[in-house]
């Protein structure tokens, strides 16, 4: 008997169930029931309560038949890991995700559809976490469902993993790396970061971002010394003086232009979607950076990953308005590239300020850090991102390796040897992506619905057997 009939009637031939086995409007309605409820469990940080989070995922998937396990870092905040199993031919492959929200403010959002409401109206799911990023938790929740539904084999375990108080300390991300890092050991994994987004650089294109690398931070505290004395006699060596003068001469600060590879790679693939004279200049890093050089570095948004930065964003000391006191500080939130350490940071300021009567203390400290698009988790995201639900390829959209100003848990991850990506496969306007963090944060069920899709398409590829 041939080889072939033998697998065959051992089934080992059988045919992987591919994404287009799944009705994704029943898969994704299902999704967008779950994520209505979702939004509705109450994990707003401070104080987060994620032990809620926790119950309500650990019964959906108690009731698949998904084995998971709490990690409990703080009273009332714990954390969720699910796990598929492969047959560890890889290492595991994670789908990170933060239970936590940030706070709103209702008396901005409409009276019908509440931030904690989870209202399904004019075809959206309304409420705190939506796109930031309950959202995402329930598109990861979904993908590990259909795997298991469909009964794939797997080459890996995918894990999900759902961490609290991502918004304020990475606190539920910090116990996972240091405490039970040994459970995970995921070696790629995928989290929030990127988005799609409408017409970004060209009219009907929408622009998918997939988050390889992210700004590192310095968190400085500036503290200025001086004798304290009586308001009504000013002189210049009061504390509060010297430090006027300091916040001054970082205003001066002049950091030089970084292009980071991933913005360089980021313009070569749009350019491969324009014609003419637009495609010639994208194809060429020289002129790239000639033609985009000012509208890039004058607009706060992309000046943000071509710099270092540093930003004040606080001022404390002084007790009453005719005391002048010992000291007076300022806080300092910086922001390196990949390349600049915190103590290079450090260094720079003290050059910006040599008064010795103002001292710098390093508060936190985190080096920027980056992943390759060398790699089949990042080649299938930015793949099946731009295709349509028959799942050809998009004309109007284009994929492409970005730098976050900002950090998110996957900071944490990639020094541990994780291929780190952040990607959120919903297509939305720079208005909406504004929601996150401010009112009337929503997606519609169009999103879920394609949005499943892709993640589980992207999932499929990198870890079926
Ligand atoms: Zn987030």
């Amino acid at each position: 008997m041939l080889l072939s009939s033998i697998l065959a009637l051992l089934n080992l031939t059988a045919p992987v169930a591919s994404a287009a086995d799944i009705d994704w409007n029943v898969a994704g309605d299902e999704a967008v029931g779950v994520l209505s409820r979702y939004l509705q469990v109450d994990t707003v940080n401070p104080d987060g309560h994620e032990d809620r989070a926790v119950e309500f995922l650990g019964a959906i998937l108690d009731k698949e038949g998904i084995p998971w396990t709490e990690y409990t870092f703080r009273s009332g905040r714990s954390s969720l890991v699910a796990r598929l199993k492969g047959t560890g031919q890889e290492a595991p492959i994670c789908l990170v995700n933060h239970t936590d929200v940030v706070p709103s403010e209702p008396k901005f959002w409409p009276a019908d559809a509440p931030p904690l409401g989870g209202v399904i109206k004019d075809g959206e799911v309304w409420g705190r976490g939506a796109l930031d990023m309950k959202g995402m938790g329930i598109l990861e929740l979904q993908t590990l469902i259909e795997l298991k539904r469909q009964g794939v084999p797997l080459k890996r375990d995918v894990i999900f993993v759902a961490v609290g108080d991502e918004e304020v300390d990475s606190g539920g991300m910090r116990d996972l790396v240091d405490h039970h890092w040994a459970d995970i050991g995921c070696s790629q994994s995928v989290n929030e970061g990127g988005i799609g987004l409408k017409d970004l650089l060209f009219p009907n294109q929408t622009l998918y971002g997939v988050s390889v690398a992210e700004k590192g931070i310095a968190w400085v505290k500036m503290t200025a010394t001086g004798p304290a004395g009586h308001g009504s006699r000013p002189d210049p060596v009061q504390a509060p003086h010297v430090l006027a003068r300091a916040a001054w001469a970082l205003e001066q600060y002049k950091p030089s232009i970084h292009w980071h590879w991933s913005l360089m790679e980021l313009f070569k693939n749009v350019g491969t979607t324009q014609k003419g004279i637009t495609r010639l200049v994208l194809s060429s890093p020289g002129l790239t950076k000639l033609a985009l050089k000012a509208r890039l570095t004058t607009n706060p948004a992309t000046r943000a990953v071509m710099i270092n930065t540093i930003n004040l964003t606080n001022f404390a000391g002084g007790s009453s308005p005719n005391v002048v006191p010992t000291e007076a500080s300022a806080t300092l939130d910086c922001r390196l590239l990949p390349g600049t350490t915190p103590d290079q940071m450090m260094a720079t300021l003290r050059t910006l300020v040599p008064d010795p009567a103002i001292r710098f203390e390093l508060l936190q400290g985190r080096d920027a850090n980056e992943s390759p698009t060398d790699d089949s988790l990042y080649k299938a995201l930015s793949t099946w991102a731009v295709t349509d639900a028959t799942g050809a390829v998009r004309k109007d959209a284009v994929a492409g390796p970005v730098l976050s100003p900002g950090f998110t848990d996957s900071l944490l991850l990639r020094p541990l040897g994780v291929h780190a990506y952040g990607f959120v496969p919903f297509e939305v306007t720079l208005d909406d992506a504004g929601t996150m963090h401010g009112h009337n944060e929503r997606v519609s069920i169009d999103n879920v619905r394609n949005g499943l899709r892709i993640l589980y398409s992207a999932i499929l590829d990198v870890s079926h057997a």
